[in-house]
């Protein structure tokens, strides 16, 4: 069986490398024109999500997460420390995965450079077309075009909604903020509770162009934006273009640069006014969400976030990235002389585990951003996919 893979991201990397590992041709077609670099920034650790790199590659956890051992809930406009409770979670960067995983694949089948713009299927064969005019046929494709997935677009007419906020995120460098500031946020995870949005914080891996690895502090900053005239002013880049997703910190125009800072020193104390200050590339990303009535379409499987795109506040949307991949993969060498066999039962496992993560996130989100209780320590808050019950 041969397998093309769209979207060389988390969970393309992840489904790429685990079907090739049960022997089936895989080719990854990423739109990128080179290796990802930068996209996200910190990234909670979650079993799923470090199980490939830990079980099938030299790497350890420390050498791409760091550790943090409380969570703190504090108010951002006034500091007022609301609850602390121990915790300890690791932290890692989007980099340190991503990069894990593509050197494990190798750059060989993984071809840069190509945006999917429309594909088919017939009994025989899928076949897949490209921005470049380059065509590819395959017997199987996963989609792992992310959140704002093409493959989705073409297969169901789906795109996930704005969920009525934007994420600002950023990192700053030890250097970059004071001692008192390090230490506030240093070794732990942080919420700055507002009445309207809200504030994340902690500490995640650095690593420098020469391998080195060192701390930084990553923070993200949801602010609450109407859909309209506000958000489309908002998501419209140096060069007049609307974007639909992010706003990258060169695309920024210098009165939404100049927004952010004069919020940041008007609606925050100052540990989380100066985090926010010292990032060097902050940018900002809408956050919309969605769910499917089908991972599977024919010869097309969804995967990740092209499949049930869930906001990110309980950190593991990419542990269920990487757990649909490997889901799949067992299901498809469940049975040698059907590979076909195990996607219904995949299909309707990864549904389960998507939806009820969806509505968990989406019911944070809620209370997040409109100042509501959210209890420190509640379990119903706690970081990771929901219980949905089965093994
Ligand atoms: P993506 O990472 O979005 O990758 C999609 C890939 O497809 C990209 O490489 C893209 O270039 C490519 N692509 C897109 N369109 C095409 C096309 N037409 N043709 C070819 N290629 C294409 N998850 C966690 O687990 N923990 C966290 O702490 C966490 N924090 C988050 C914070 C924020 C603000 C956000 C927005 C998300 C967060 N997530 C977190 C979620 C996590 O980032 C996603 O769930 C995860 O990246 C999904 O991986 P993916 O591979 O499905 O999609």
């Amino acid at each position: 069986m041969r397998i093309a893979v769209v979207g060389g991201s988390l969970a393309g990397l992840h489904a790429a490398a685990l079907l090739r590992e049960a022997d089936f041709e895989v080719d990854v077609y990423e739109r990128s024109p080179a290796p990802l670099s930068g996209l996200g920034t910190g990234i909670v650790v979650q079993p799923e999500l470090v199980r490939y790199l830990l079980e099938r590659t030299p790497t350890t956890l420390e050498q791409i997460s760091v550790s943090s051992d409380v969570m703190r809930y504090r108010r951002a406009d006034s500091g007022v420390l609301q609850g602390e409770v121990p915790a300890d979670w690791r932290f890692t960067s989007y980099n340190s995965l991503y990069q894990g995983l593509l050197s494990s694949f190798g750059r060989e089948r993984y071809h840069c450079g190509r945006t999917l713009i429309g594909l088919d299927q017939n009994a025989d064969r899928a076949e897949l077309r490209f921005a470049s005019g380059e065509r590819v046929e395959a017997d199987l494709v996963v989609c792992a075009d992310g959140g704002f997935s093409t493959a989705r677009q073409r297969l169901l007419g789906l795109q996930p909604e704005y969920a009525g906020y934007v994420t600002w995120r950023g990192v700053a460098d030890r250097d970059k903020v004071s001692d008192e500031t390090w230490a506030y946020f240093d070794e732990a995870f942080t919420y700055g509770l507002l009445d309207d949005g809200h504030l994340i914080a902690y500490p995640i891996p650095v690593t420098g162009a020469d391998g080195s690895v060192t701390r930084g502090l990553n923070f993200q900053w949801y602010w609450n934006v109407d859909e309209g005239p506000a958000l489309d002013e908002l998501m419209t880049d140096v060069n007049g273009i609307r974007r639909p997703v992010s706003v990258h910190h060169a695309g920024l125009r210098s009165e939404v640069l100049a927004e952010f800072r004069q919020r940041a020193k008007e609606e925050l104390i100052d540990p989380f006014a100066e985090l926010v200050h010292a990032a060097a590339e902050p940018f900002v990303t809408v956050i919309a969400d969605g769910d499917v009535p089908t991972m599977r379409v024919g010869r097309f499987v969804l995967i990740g976030d092209a499949a049930i795109t869930p906001r990110p506040h309980a950190a593991a949307g990419a542990a269920k990235a990487a757990g649909d991949a490997w889901d799949l993969a067992a299901a498809l060498t469940r049975s040698a002389a059907d590979p076909w066999a195990g996607l219904s039962e995949w299909e309707e496992r990864r549904l389960v585990v998507g939806r009820a993560y969806l509505e968990k996130v989406r019911r944070m989100g809620g209370v997040l951003q409109n100042g509501d209780l959210f209890a420190p320590g509640d379990p119903a808050n706690r970081f990771g996919l929901a219980d949905t019950g089965r093994p």
